[in-house]
């Protein structure tokens, strides 16, 4: 469990204590953000909006069944996709990156070597809670996996590597592709993600217990884990420091790509909201309305004190 987790894990036993104060906290630090995705999603502002607070209601109303797993931040990004699914019910609401909405835009699915489409809704809070426990661990161990994976390139500064792997990972592009947008030779491109899959495999074979080897892991499944924990998401203080532009150039140039090359909604949404902070507060009022409203509309699904 890593520090944020545990956090985001004595923030959520204050909200179902029935505390409105660590609500709102909660509110007010990712509002802004869910509603910065939401509008690039939806045409209309008040749309946006709505799907917010029906987010917020959303989490609300499960908060007593949660475990968290991933962020809080992951499980409201989660819930508001499938909020906009639900609502306009088109394709792109799949895509976590400009560079899948492209090529999901074209044919069903990828161009690739026959891979499965991405989860029709993406995660969502009965998704969270209904899961068998096998399925569980297996996820559990494969998410430790990939975590260990972008750890090892992040702390030895191979951000070429894990460029490599989100591409390929995250984004689920073919090799032909990853190797064109990254200027490499495709042979390169394959003996990376061998060695990946070679590490992430043995890594689930060491952590299983002994004899489990049922586990099914398609392609489709890393990618899901990958999206869901975010794994090579730039914390938001990354991403303020590359709005500050203090970040060591390798680094500015990774966010960079993450931002731009990979198109991560995610992060995009929580650096516009940065730029937007940062800005004039002439939306100060406007987000304090939204505040109020989505305060308003499930403050009375709160245990009482
Ligand atoms: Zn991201």
């Amino acid at each position: 469990m890593t520090d944020s987790t545990q956090s985001d894990n004595s923030i959520l036993d204050a909200i179902r204590q029935g505390d409105a104060k660590a609500w709102a906290q909660v509110i007010d630090e990712y509002q802004g953000r869910l509603l910065r995705f939401a509008q690039s999603r939806v045409s209309q502002h008040a749309d946006a909006e709505d799907i917010v607070q029906e987010t917020f209601a959303s989490f609300i109303r499960a908060v007593d069944k949660l475990q968290v797993e991933v962020s809080l931040e992951t499980y409201l990004f989660g819930i508001l996709r499938k909020e906009i699914a639900n609502r306009f019910r088109t394709r792109w609401a799949k895509g976590v990156c400009l560079i899948q909405d492209i090529y999901h835009s074209d044919s069903e699915g990828m161009p690739a070597e026959g891979l499965d489409l991405l989860p029709d809704t993406g995660p969502s809070v009965s998704w969270y809670v209904c899961r068998d426990e096998q399925q569980q661990v297996q996820r559990r161990v494969l998410g430790q996996a990939l975590e260990h994976l972008v750890t090892t390139f992040k702390e030895a500064s191979r951000l070429r590597d894990l460029k490599i792997a989100e591409l390929l990972f995250y984004c689920r592009l073919p090799n032909q592709e990853v190797a064109k947008l990254l200027g490499l030779d495709e042979r390169l491109v394959r003996v990376a993600k061998h060695r990946c899959l070679k590490r992430v495999r043995q890594d689930v074979l060491e952590s299983l217990p002994s004899g489990d080897l049922s586990f099914a892991c398609s392609e489709g499944l890393l990618t899901e884990i990958w999206e869901m924990q975010r794994l090579s998401c730039p914390k938001r203080s990354t991403l303020g420091a590359f709005l500050l532009e203090t970040l060591p150039p390798q680094w500015f140039d990774y966010v960079d790509f993450h931002l731009t090359v990979v198109g991560c909604h995610f992060c995009r949404a929580s650096f516009k909201d940065l730029q937007e902070q940062q800005g004039t507060d002439g939306d100060l009022s406007l987000e304090e309305a939204l505040r109020l409203r989505i305060m308003n509309s499930t403050v009375g699904f709160l245990s009482p004190p």
